[in-house]
């Protein structure tokens, strides 16, 4: 049996493979360890592996389980970062618990974290989720055709001045979810395209740093990292297989 602190070495040894491939360094990528539907003692072993960074995506399983890491008293504090998609409800659990959210979606979500945050009197780090494929089934602001379509393009550029304008929101990069698919290989264009998305909007909001792309998961991390991921969000390849009874 494979532990997990074997599995998250095996998966630094890629991360490190793959950027030399391009020549970046693995410093450039920071790896999430996605621990959703896994219990906290599973978190505990991996931060015992010195693993920190954790990804959640369902609000009410992530504020029982970081309890829990947190009553446990770890050596060292995990950072949280929620990658699924959020209702506006539930945003209040969000913010006052999580380092950065992956998965801003729409304007009136950025709305909602923009005054929790605010009455927090905190900053809270987002990236904009980007439905680069276009399947119905995503969430993200609709790039599909950005850089042919003025139409595509106008609504989403206006959308993204209108959440920079929100005081409480640091906005770092963007995030993107490929399609499932055969060869990861084959989705390495919408990894580009994110890329290529996030050049032009440095080149239009020059204020913003637009540091982070986060994009890739257990089975294209390796392709993602090929193509500029700074952060990847690793399930399965650390974890093993989900379980649907998580707590
Ligand atoms: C589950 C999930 C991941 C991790 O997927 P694996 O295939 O287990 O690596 C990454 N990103 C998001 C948004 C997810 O929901």
């Amino acid at each position: 049996m494979t532990t997990i602190a074997e599995r998250l070495a095996r998966v630094h040894a890629q991360i490190a493979a793959s950027c030399a491939a391009v020549g970046r360094s693995p410093d450039e990528v920071l790896l999430v360890a996605v621990s959703k539907t896994h219990p906290p003692a599973t978190i505990l072993e991996a931060l015992n592996a010195g693993q920190h960074d954790f990804g959640e995506n369902r609000p009410e399983e992530a504020v029982a389980k970081i309890a829990a890491v947190q009553s446990a008293g770890p050596a060292v504090s995990p950072r949280w970062h929620m990658i699924g998609h959020v209702q506006s409800r539930k945003a209040r659990l969000v913010v006052p618990r999580f380092d950065m959210v992956h998965s801003l979606d729409s304007v009136r979500l950025a709305v909602k974290y923009n005054s929790l945050a605010s009455e927090l009197n905190c900053e809270l780090d987002v990236l904009l989720e980007m439905n680069v494929s276009g399947e119905e089934s995503k969430s993200g602001f609709a790039t599909a055709g950005w850089p042919d379509s003025s139409t595509v393009r106008e609504s989403l550029w206006s959308d993204i001045r209108s959440i920079l304008s929100m005081s409480a929101l640091r906005v770092r990069g963007l995030m993107t979810m490929a399609p499932l698919v055969e060869d990861p290989e084959e989705v390495r264009p919408v990894f580009a395209s994110l890329r290529g998305l996030r050049d032009a909007l440095r080149c239009d909001f020059g204020q913003v740093d637009w540091a982070h792309l986060s994009m890739g998961m257990s089975d294209d991390y390796a392709v993602a990292i090929t193509e500029g991921a700074t952060i990847v969000r690793v399930g399965r390849a650390i974890f093993g297989p989900r379980v649907e009874d998580g707590l």
